[in-house]
């Protein structure tokens, strides 16, 4: 799957004229590239001609951490880091298959502090070594500094054998905010 840089893309329209599969097209609105992904045939032309190296491939593999206490259902009552397991999944081709769970650090966090306490990130941000992406219900003041590692993702729904299709289901625009430079967080239904 290929990815167009909106802060390098200048709409020079070279990628659109290479594309032999019209995949390509230099939106007026934006002035930018943007790639029809169900037209591209992954032949990478346009990746060699751009001269601003705006285009690139994502990856198809990531790791997903799932928030549980009972590792059936997603932790409902509090936040991500809160949870006492982290389940490790890796999505790969289409496939999503359970490496391990991991128990939570034994940090506590100090609730005194009205926003998250850095402390408490840096302690969860280490358990969740190789991570790519957070699945919780909610997630608390310390995404904020967890956001430039992981994706945050939020579902309502209280079942991980369920969460895991919806996550299937999403994959692309996952893998999307994944490769972005400024992430915001993805809420999925
Ligand atoms: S060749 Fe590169 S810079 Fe030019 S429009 Fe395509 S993506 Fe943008
Ligand atoms: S990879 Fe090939 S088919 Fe896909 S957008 Fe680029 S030039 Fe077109």
């Amino acid at each position: 799957m290929l990815s167009i840089s909106k802060n390098k893309c200048v709409g020079c329209g070279i990628c659109e004229n290479e594309c032999s599969n019209g995949a390509i097209k230099i939106y007026l609105t934006s002035g930018i590239a943007v790639i029809d992904k169900d037209q591209c045939s992954e032949c990478y032309l346009c990746i060699e001609k751009c001269p601003q190296n705006a285009i690139k491939v994502i990856q198809k593999s990531l790791i997903i951490a799932i928030g549980t206490d009972d590792e059936k259902t997603i932790k409902p009552d509090d936040h991500f880091g809160m949870s006492k397991y982290f389940q490790i999944w890796s999505y790969s081709d289409g496939r999503l298959e359970l490496l391990e769970t991991r128990e939570n650090s034994k940090y506590k966090e100090d609730e005194t502090r009205i926003h998250g306490d850095p402390n408490k990130a840096k302690a969860t941000s280490s358990v969740l070594k190789g991570v790519n992406v957070l699945l919780g219900k909610m997630m608390g003041a310390n995404i904020q500094r967890l956001k430039n590692k992981f994706v945050p993702t939020i579902t309502r729904e209280p079942l991980i054998k369920n969460a895991l299709t919806i996550i299937k289901e999403n994959i692309n625009e996952i893998m999307e905010e994944y490769e972005k430079h400024e992430r915001r967080g993805i809420i999925l239904v």
